[in-house]
């Protein structure tokens, strides 16, 4: 415990302890999952999964700070730096393109799920995924200087709620600089704190905005969309 010591001096033992006992899903190793991933790992996240189904590339290395050689697969290279940084903790590495057929197995063993993805046709898989099962999904998205953050539960508008027109076959802009995915990472990386230890104001029901060049972060009130898919699967 001596080295959680500055976790406990905030949260106790009892927080410490919720933490080492919790298991949490990072979906997605790339921008956001580096320091979403190193995040949990530095808190003592007892039980990390980490699913990514890609090869490490030359152009990720501007921000996917968990990774260095090149051609290796994702969640090995992540879980070899988790292990190197905190050895205590228990990592499961999934190297799959999450679908319909294959997240059952893997989601009913996790708490809590983290939106690393950087796809919106995987974020909203995702989303649906979450829906589905009831679980708690913190989602996170970066697009060039922007970013936005809320947690998706049950009680709470879903993905498609909030962005019911969207076209999730469409790509992001390619360009992206680290600093801004790793405020918003760090922000998700939070929601998992608060979520698991029960404290603070959780970012239900609202969105929250970033906007990397002004420094505004925005807190907009969001609404279930009775019109929305995920009613259809409650
Ligand atoms: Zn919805």
């Amino acid at each position: 415990m001596q080295r959680y010591n500055r976790n406990i001096l905030l949260i106790g033992d009892a927080g410490q302890t919720k933490l080492l006992n919790s298991r949490v899903l990072v979906c997605g190793c790339g921008g956001l999952g580096s320091t979403v991933i190193m995040n949990l790992a530095g808190l003592g996240i007892g039980t990390i999964g980490l699913v990514d189904d890609d090869v490490v590339e030359i152009t990720n290395l501007n921000r996917q700070f968990i990774h260095k050689n090149i051609g290796e697969d994702k969640v090995i290279s992540a879980k070899n730096r988790i292990l190197e940084y905190n050895p205590e903790i228990n990592v499961n590495a999934y190297k799959i393109r999450l679908d319909d057929n294959n997240y059952e197995t893997i989601i009913k063993d996790y708490d809590l799920i983290v939106d690393c993805f950087d796809s919106y046709e995987s974020k909203f898989l995702l989303n649906d995924i979450a829906v589905k099962t009831g679980k708690t999904l913190i989602h996170g998205g970066v697009s060039e200087f922007f970013g936005q953050v809320t947690v998706i539960k049950p009680s709470t508008p879903c993905l498609r709620c909030i962005f019911p027109d969207i076209d999730t076959k469409k790509d992001f802009p390619k360009g992206i600089l680290s600093p801004a995915v790793s405020t918003i990472a760090s922000i998700e990386a939070m929601e998992a704190v608060k979520q698991i230890l029960n404290i603070g104001e959780p970012l239900e029901n609202i969105l929250l905005t970033y906007n990397a060049l002004t420094n505004d972060f925005k807190k907009l009130k969001i609404t279930k969309n009775t019109a929305c898919k995920c009613y259809n699967h409650a």
